[in-house]
């Protein structure tokens, strides 16, 4: 069964290994674990619906509140410190394009704020509740969830937007298919939020972002339907499909998604490769980007990541081993630098791409250790998120920080964004330990994405207040390096003062304008993504 107040499902449990105890013991101190709010004393916190009746709506008090926030690290902090003051007035799980029509014309005429609900997992916020006068209606789309058509001639398959990853999946791989797009929440999260939020799978670099596998669908806004039908390439003006990525519930509702699929590939397979130090390594995976070269993804960890990632990994007798192997090979722990390389596709293609990538990294002194770590990897990469559950009941709080930027800027932003990270709980005299890898590299420059783990603070607000300095100081030191604020987990409401920096005046107000055709009322999930053109929220 899903957890009520953490990641996944409640009966798994992700172990920190021994080493990994030490590792942040010795890095921040021990763990403050605090005691869980229960549910029932939530659920007391809960006003009055003020949800006019409607056949589709329910106001169950359980389910208002497990609709009331995503997983964003301030979501987790008062829901299990039990902050929570703001739930929706009523929860609807409609089955057909129908019913969210009928909901939709519903909430017009009674002046309802509608947020549609994907799979709950945001992490900046898409998913809080305005402090608003009007009645807040969470439309989940859990129950448009079948998958509607397959063109195996053109790999196109359609769905209803609300299908999981997993189900998602099946229903491809059963026709010898795959779309490949597999986010960390990959479990829970859903079409139709992958593609409001513009999302990045870990494999993105051989399947491609969501951007490029979203080929059309339908949209249900205030004015109408959006049609998007899926011509395979038009040069009719400006592509109506970039207005509903990344538009974050603010357009209207995905209800139909047509996505481009690929056939299942015969081998897909994960090698590490170690690097002396992080100048070698960067420069290495830069000169794969540019090669043309097609793998499947690059995940390079800086020395700190490596570091912790072979701690939180265990089996510390084969770690010693392989500890020995990388010493007989020129390369000493403390620098050493970790890189996943994925190649994907027939058996020559990846054969191929694998011999192409390993000699363009010889001259940087990479050496591969084969794919016994880069499969366990593989095996376990929707596991560790489950890992943010243990941290907690440890007295640790994680979050993350993301960004791309061009190669030039690569290794300056990461030592800017660290040290933000590292000193932003000085007033508090806390540690912070922060490490980083590069999920996604491009020809034109890589994504960054640094961790960082702290503990918790003897109350939730308080807990707050740090998380607050936190992503304040991260954030800051992302715009001043000139990166986006969010290389794949969108703006909601969390990177909402930031997106101005890149975006200019006249491109949040064009967006402004944009949303306010759509959604003349500002009833669509408003506070999010760009303040409402008429209300300013
Ligand atoms: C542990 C963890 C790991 C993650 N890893 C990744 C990752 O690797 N890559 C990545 O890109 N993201 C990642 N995320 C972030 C998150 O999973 C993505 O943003 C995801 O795309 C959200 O999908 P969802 O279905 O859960 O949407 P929700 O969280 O339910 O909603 C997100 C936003 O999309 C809107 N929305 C959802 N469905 C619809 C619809 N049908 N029509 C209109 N609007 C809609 C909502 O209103 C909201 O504004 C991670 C999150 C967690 C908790």
């Amino acid at each position: 069964m899903q957890r009520w107040n953490g990641w996944g499902d409640d009966s798994i449990h992700q172990e920190l290994p021994r080493k990994g105890r030490h590792l942040l013991a010795e890095y921040i101190g021990n763990g403050h674990p605090r005691p869980d709010h229960p549910m029932e004393a939530l659920l007391a916190r809960e006003p009055e619906s003020r949800m006019p009746q409607h056949p589709l709506i329910s106001v169950d008090a359980r389910l208002r509140l497990v609709h009331a926030h995503g997983q964003s690290l301030p979501d987790w902090v008062r829901m299990r410190g039990g902050m929570l003051d703001r739930f929706p007035d009523g929860v609807a799980k409609p089955t057909t394009r129908q019913d969210v029509d009928a909901l939709l014309q519903f909430a017009g005429a009674r002046n309802i704020v509608v947020i549609p609900y994907g799979g709950g997992t945001s992490v900046v916020g898409h998913l809080a509740v305005p402090a608003l006068e009007k009645p807040v209606l969470s439309l989940s789309l859990e129950r448009l969830n079948r998958l509607l058509d397959i063109d195996t001639a053109s790999r196109l398959a359609t769905f209803e937007a609300g299908i999981r990853g997993p189900d998602l999946e099946a229903h491809l791989n059963q026709k010898g298919f795959t779309l490949g797009h597999y986010p960390q929440s990959f479990e829970y999260s859903t079409l139709g939020g992958w593609v409001a939020t513009r999302s990045s799978g870990q494999q993105s670099s051989h399947y491609g972002r969501i951007e490029q596998l979203f080929a059309g669908g339908e949209v249900l806004t205030s004015r109408g339907l959006l049609q998007l039908p899926p011509y395979p390439a038009s040069g009719a003006g400006p592509d109506l499909r970039h207005l509903v990525l990344g538009s974050e519930g603010r357009l209207g509702v995905l209800t139909k998604v047509v996505v481009r699929i690929s056939p299942l590939p015969e081998k897909d397979d994960i090698y590490a490769v170690f690097f002396p130090d992080w100048d070698n390594s960067q420069q290495a995976v830069q000169a794969l980007a540019a090669s043309g070269t097609r793998f499947s993804m690059v995940r390079l960890s800086n020395p700190a990541e490596t570091a912790t990632n072979l701690a939180l990994a265990g089996h510390e007798r084969e770690i010693a081993w392989l500890n020995r192997y990388l010493k007989l090979r020129g390369i000493s722990r403390p620098e050493a630098c970790m890189c996943l390389v994925g190649f994907t596709g027939s058996r020559q293609q990846a054969a191929s791409a694998k011999s192409e990538t390993f000699a363009i990294f010889r001259p940087f002194k990479g050496v591969a250790v084969g794919t016994a770590i880069g499969n366990a990897w593989k095996q376990n990469r929707f596991r560790s998120a489950y890992l943010r559950n243990t941290l907690w009941d440890l007295g640790y709080a994680v979050d993350t920080l993301e960004t791309a930027v061009t190669w030039p800027k690569v290794t300056p932003a990461i030592a800017a964004i660290e040290r933000s990270l590292r000193e932003a709980l000085n007033p508090w005299d806390e540690r912070v330990h922060v490490f980083t890898h590069l999920s996604h590299v491009y020809p034109t420059g890589s994504s960054i994405y640094s961790t960082f783990v702290f503990r918790l603070a003897q109350t939730p607000a308080e807990t707050l207040a740090r998380w607050r300095a936190l992503k304040q100081a991260g954030s800051r030191a992302v715009v001043d390096a000139g990166g986006t604020i969010t290389h794949q987990h969108g703006i909601g409401t969390d990177h909402k003062q930031y997106l101005a920096a890149e975006k200019g005046a006249v491109g949040i107000a064009a967006l402004q304008h944009l949303f306010s055709y759509f959604d003349p009322d500002g009833r669509m999930n408003p506070g999010k993504l760009v303040p409402d053109l008429s209300s300013g929220f």
